[in-house]
């Protein structure tokens, strides 16, 4: 990548301002966090950073504060979890660019850490306005971003303060953006998507981008049946977005034309409602009755599918094939998630559904990458620019 990296830049004895995302889930009755991912995520920089003498400044959003203190967002949850996570004393701030924060920005000795309080208690921080953003930047030296979920928003800690200070981005932008970038400017091939998930409207402009890359397309869930619709099937209650008829009918032509593989399903796990016990039974996609409806990928669909994913060099997967919330609907993604821990080529995880049932299955560290940004991942691979990237100036 040529974006400048913190390792080249001098950070010894700076305050290096570096915007991470802990935006950790946790357990609504015990604030517990449930899933430390993202702290993890983020070690390798912040552990670089204070190793080599820096005085660490770290600023995240929590949850949806909606610009107000409110300290059932707070981040001391996440500052007393990574204070077991690393080898030196982690502060906690009890404001983001306030008397408190400033005071012990002012008093961090090399190698501490002091964590800001959630960077969203202020409205400021969402709109990106400048007073804010040099407020942040007046705490510090250097800014570091290493937010990659976050990347796809223009915020004040994840763009604006890159005006003010000098700005290099952290390993795991760097990974994701070397990864994601690998797919997409030189692919191992055969380069196979696969996409899954509800709406065809939000996968519009993924769709559109990959269909210039990869060899072959696979299109699963929700958002499937449209294009079985498309094709003349009938497809009973199953998800239709019939203004996206034609969208599809245009893909399907345009990846003839380009000699692009594009697979939908073969055969349905239908039901006769939509809930966890309804009653189901598999069915080809082309006689799917009049008042079922289309829940999961079937068991052809997943050898078809998974074939093309096992004899990959490249995968990129974003999407679940089913309601996989549903253990009954289920299979379709879990096969999918095998498929890719199989094949030997890049695989490539976007971040959101298809990042947690990895994980659930226990197949994360089978893959090449799995996303830490559902949103900016999916922008990434629609091949836009993001704005926390963009501020990151080139070598
Ligand atoms: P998305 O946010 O668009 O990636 O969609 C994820 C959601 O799509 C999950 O909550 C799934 O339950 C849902 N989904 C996947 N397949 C289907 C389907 N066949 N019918 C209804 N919802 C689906």
């Amino acid at each position: 990548m040529n974006k400048v990296s913190i390792e080249d830049i001098a950070v010894k004895g700076k305050k290096v301002l570096v915007r991470v995302d802990f935006n950790v889930p946790m357990d609504k009755a015990t604030g517990e966090i449930t899933d430390e991912n993202r702290i993890t995520a983020a070690l390798p920089t912040i552990k670089y950073l204070y190793e080599n003498g820096a005085k660490v400044i770290l600023c995240s959003h929590l949850g949806r504060p909606k610009g107000e203190f409110n300290m059932k967002f707070s981040m001391a949850p996440v500052s007393k979890r990574l204070a077991e996570l690393v080898d030196t004393t982690v502060y906690q701030a009890a404001d983001v660019v306030g008397e408190d924060a400033k005071a012990k920005a002012a008093a961090l000795k090399d190698g501490e850490i002091l964590l800001l309080e959630n960077v969203r208690f202020h409205a400021e921080e969402e709109k990106n306005v400048p007073e804010f953003a040099k407020a942040l930047a007046d705490l510090a030296e250097v800014y570091v971003n290493d937010a990659f979920g976050t990347a796809h928003r223009a915020h004040a800690s994840t763009a604006g303060v890159a005006a003010y200070l000098p700005t290099a981005c952290g390993y795991l932008i760097e990974k994701e953006v070397a990864v994601m970038g690998k797919a997409l400017e030189n692919p191992d091939r055969p380069f196979v998507a696969i996409l899954g998930g509800a709406k065809v409207k939000d996968k519009i402009g993924v769709i559109n981008n990959l269909l210039e890359k990869v060899d072959t397309l696979i299109i699963g869930g929700g958002m499937a049946y449209t294009f079985l619709k498309a094709k003349g099937y009938e497809i009973g209650q199953s998800l239709l977005d019939e203004e996206r008829i034609d969208f599809a009918k245009e893909l399907m032509a345009k990846a003839e034309a380009k000699g692009v593989k594009l697979l939908l399903p073969i055969d349905t796990v239908v039901a006769k409602e939509f809930a966890a016990d309804a009653e189901n039974k598999i069915v080809m996609s082309d006689a799917i009755p009049a008042d079922w409806q289309g829940l999961d990928i079937g068991p052809e669909t997943q050898k078809l599918f998974g074939d093309a994913i096992v004899n990959a060099g490249t995968v990129v997967w974003n999407g679940p094939m089913g309601v996989f919330e549903f253990e009954a609907f289920a299979a379709g993604t879990k096969a999918v998630a095998a498929a890719m821990a199989e094949c030997k080529g890049n695989t490539i995880v976007g971040g959101g559904d298809s990042a947690a049932a990895v994980e659930v299955l226990g197949f994360k560290d089978k893959m090449t990458h799995v996303s830490t940004g559902g949103g900016a991942s999916l922008e990434f691979l629609e091949g836009l620019e993001l704005p926390g990237i963009a501020a990151i100036p080139n070598k």
